[in-house]
């Protein structure tokens, strides 16, 4: 009979819980003690319900304060030097790592694969040493027998951990690698002695392309590994591992995990002549969205799998479900009939749990469970909301010619220059301007109903004005209106888009205490009414000077979002591209000269793997020209994005041909310019020329340096002055002081052109 697991589970807790235990213990107003208490009330919820649900093992070590791949950093005690804490960092260590203190910048973020989870860059030095530091996870282990659990450890692996870290100057991280074996070996031992059966060792980093001395280490390494402790499921997820087949099966390992949602082919390279000793977790419910699995679709694969691997197949989720929000029962307002499409963590373990029984004591004895679910996704198919006759018409009949604008950059730009009149280096900023808490307040009254409609409008009207006078009296060229309407660029699209919804707990983590509520694209999306339309048009009226419309690109709306899994992403992208062009061409209409679509998250949606990037960035460019090519030349359009590494995609962001692009760059001390230089980045760039990332305002000397960097590489005539994104979170005697001497550094610049 198959074992039923999960790879991980949330940890913040299905109404935040955890971020509220932190971020009060961080204030000082819950101590050391509290917040553990906190913590293990949650572990022993998530584990109860793990147990309840019918799952052969609970998971322990998924658990993290603020970051699991920091957890194993804090586990194995290499706490970079800089910090001065030791071999054994305490949680006030652990924190000041993650958050930064006053004489040391935090650890460096990065996005964890290709999720929207952002864990803590581990620091790698050659005299970076281990020691193994129990607390970080044995007490846990403890804590989960204690309750009488049978469990499964999970870990980060040893060469996931080591890839991911930030290696110093002339260090090949491998060298680490058997000084961290060491540890790892320990510390596998110790859990055997506990008693503990099974761990879980993660490698996602086995779905990227792995240069030979990597692969070779997973040789040696679990081949060292393998005798120490407990039996070792290798994990792999969020890609196909099938050409490493070879090798993992020659592993000396208990068991592979392999992901069956992202790669569900990759079946067919591992099943067959799979070790007799060996186990093969099937990762069969989505641990990345919060659809429901089509059970029935599982059983198909599983019963396959069954006959070829008997009792050593396992089932389970295709990666942690971190990724995914807690418990469906507490959206009480989501519409019905899309709430039945979905399962989130809680409802995942249910759904195991039912293929679980459904292998082992044949489909009858679970009939009814099977027709409700199989009920729900017939239900989903033939929903009208996810098939609307007319987009799918309207995706159908794209020609070439809706993604191309009429003329090439050069004709365009003369034709807006003649209408725009701009100096050379125009100013301008990337769209919000300081959200004050009235505004805040504002937005909140109007969605509790307390605020009428024309009160609102007329409260945002008086924002939007003073926003526009504070801009003239800058002397900014291009203006912006300054988003007051907006609570978050996705949101404020998706809740006038038909195809989304909205929960009202849907949290999952970001990064530490952050979490974030996706929307869900659930159907086929189009624009019912304009957007921006009256805003944009509001604000230009105050004005003689442009002013820039602005949207969130088709991409941002789909990376931002839980996207539906009935569909291919491309398809989700240019129904989307569909709806936003519809916006840009009103926007024409009603006047608006400049538009500026912002993208930042085109990297977002990059194929791990090379080999599978150029298609993607075929339909993410063409998704995002067909969004902007429905206008006449003499419309600019902007499109920004936010930092990013952009080198080895520059090809494709000048495919998307905005005749002006924004970047953040000020932090990077303009070194992405060089970048754009190199390839002869052909449109107008504007770099950003300070950070707003902090209230301190940079001085005229520093913003004249970056611009003479700017002006150094690219020529004058290219190049555009504004800031770094982010305004709204910055207070507005920073804002103002910072653009005073923004616009006094381009009016000194162009006095030397
Ligand atoms: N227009 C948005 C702003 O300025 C852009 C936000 C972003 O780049 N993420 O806030
Ligand atoms: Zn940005």
């Amino acid at each position: 009979m198959p074992v039923a697991h999960i790879l991980g589970f949330p940890r913040i807790g299905a109404q935040r819980e955890l971020k509220t235990a932190v971020e009060a213990h961080w204030r000082g107003a819950l101590d050391e003690a509290g917040l553990h208490e906190a913590a293990r009330a949650l572990r022993r919820r998530h584990w109860q319900q793990q147990r309840d649900a019918g799952l052969d093992f609970v998971t322990v070590g998924d658990f993290a304060f603020y970051d699991h791949l920091h957890n194993l950093t804090a586990l194995v005690g290499a706490s970079p030097a800089r910090f001065g804490v030791g071999p054994s960092p305490g949680l006030a260590d652990y924190f000041a790592m993650a958050r930064g203190t006053p004489e040391q910048p935090a650890l460096a973020m990065k996005k964890w694969f290709d999720t929207n989870y952002h864990y803590l860059v581990p620091e790698l030095a050659a005299d970076t040493r281990f020691a193994l530091n129990r607390d970080w996870l044995l007490p846990e282990v403890r804590e989960a027998q204690a309750l009488g659990h049978r469990i499964k450890v999970v870990l980060p692996g040893p060469l996931t951990w080591l890839w991911l870290g930030e290696a110093e100057a002339g260090l090949d991280k491998l060298a680490l690698l058997s000084l961290l074996l060491n540890v790892y070996w320990v510390l596998l031992a110790e859990l055997k002695t506990l008693g503990v059966e099974w761990a879980q060792l993660d490698e996602p980093i086995l779905s990227l392309d792995l240069p030979a001395d990597w692969r070779q280490a997973f040789v040696t390494s679990y081949g060292e590994l393998a005798g120490a402790g407990p039996q070792l499921l290798l994990a792999t997820y969020f890609g196909d591992v099938s050409e490493h087949a070879a090798m993992l099966r020659a592993l000396p390992l208990a068991g592979l995990h392999l992901d069956l949602v992202r790669a569900p082919q990759q079946l067919a390279q591992f099943v067959d002549e799979w070790p007799q000793d060996r186990v093969l977790s099937l990762g069969i419910v989505d641990g990345r969205n919060l659809w429901r699995t089509d059970l029935a679709a599982a059983l198909t694969t599983l019963h396959a799998a069954q006959a070829a691997l008997g009792e050593r197949l396992w089932i389970a989720t295709s990666c942690s479900l971190q990724h995914v929000p807690t418990d469906l029962r507490l959206e009480r307002r989501l519409e019905p009939r899309i709430r039945n499409w979905m399962a989130f963590a809680v409802q995942k373990l249910d759904e195991l749990a039912l293929l679980k029984r459904a292998l082992r004591d044949g489909e009858g004895s679970v009939w009814r469970e099977l027709h409700v679910a199989a009920s729900a996704i017939a239900d989903r198919r033939r929903a009208p909301s996810t098939q609307v006759a007319a987009v799918r018409a309207r995706v159908a009949a794209l020609k070439p010619e809706h993604a191309r604008r009429a003329t090439p950059f050069a004709t365009r730009h003369v034709a807006q220059q003649a209408q725009l009149r701009l100096p050379k280096l125009p100013t301008t900023t990337i769209g919000s301007f300081p959200q004050t808490d009235e505004i805040r307040a504002a937005r909140a009254a109007c969605k509790a109903g307390t605020l009428d409609a024309a009160d609102y409008r007329t409260a945002m009207q008086a924002e939007i004005r003073s926003v526009v006078e504070r801009q003239e009296a800058l002397g900014i060229d291009v203006l912006v209106h300054g988003e007051p309407e907006r609570n978050d660029m996705v949101e404020y699209f998706g809740e006038q888009l038909d195809g989304y919804t909205f929960t009202q707990n849907g949290w999952v983590q970001s990064y530490g205490s952050r979490c974030v509520k996706p929307p869900v694209i659930h159907g086929d999306v189009s624009r019912p009414c304009a957007m921006t339309v009256e805003w944009s048009t509001y604000a230009q009226s105050l004005t003689d000077r442009p002013m820039k419309g602005m949207l969130s690109g088709p991409l941002t709306m789909l990376f931002w979002s839980f996207v539906r899994d009935d569909l291919p992403k491309r398809e989700v992208a240019l129904q989307l591209a569909l709806a936003l062009r519809d916006e840009v061409v009103d926007l024409e209409a009603a006047g608006i000269r400049i538009i500026q679509i912002d993208e930042p998250t085109i990297r977002e949606g990059l194929p791990l793997k090379q080999a599978d990037r150029p298609a993607y960035l075929e339909w993410a460019v063409q998704a995002f020209r067909i969004t902007a090519s429905g206008v006449r030349d003499e419309t600019q359009i902007h499109t920004h994005m936010c930092y990013s590494e952009f080198n080895d995609i520059l090809p494709a962001i000048a495919a998307m041909d905005a005749d002006v692009i924004t970047i953040e760059t000020s932090r990077a001390r303009m070194k992405l310019l060089d970048a754009f230089a190199d390839f002869r980045y052909p449109n107008d760039i504007g770099p950003g020329l300070y950070d707003i990332h902090s209230p301190r305002v940079p001085t005229r000397e520093e913003m004249t340096a970056l611009l003479d960097k700017a002006l150094a590489v690219l020529p004058a005539d290219r190049l555009w002055i504004n800031p770094d994104c982010g305004l709204k979170t910055r207070g507005w005697p920073e804002t103002e002081a910072a653009l005073t001497r923004m616009v006094a550094t381009a009016r000194a610049a162009r006095a030397t052109l």
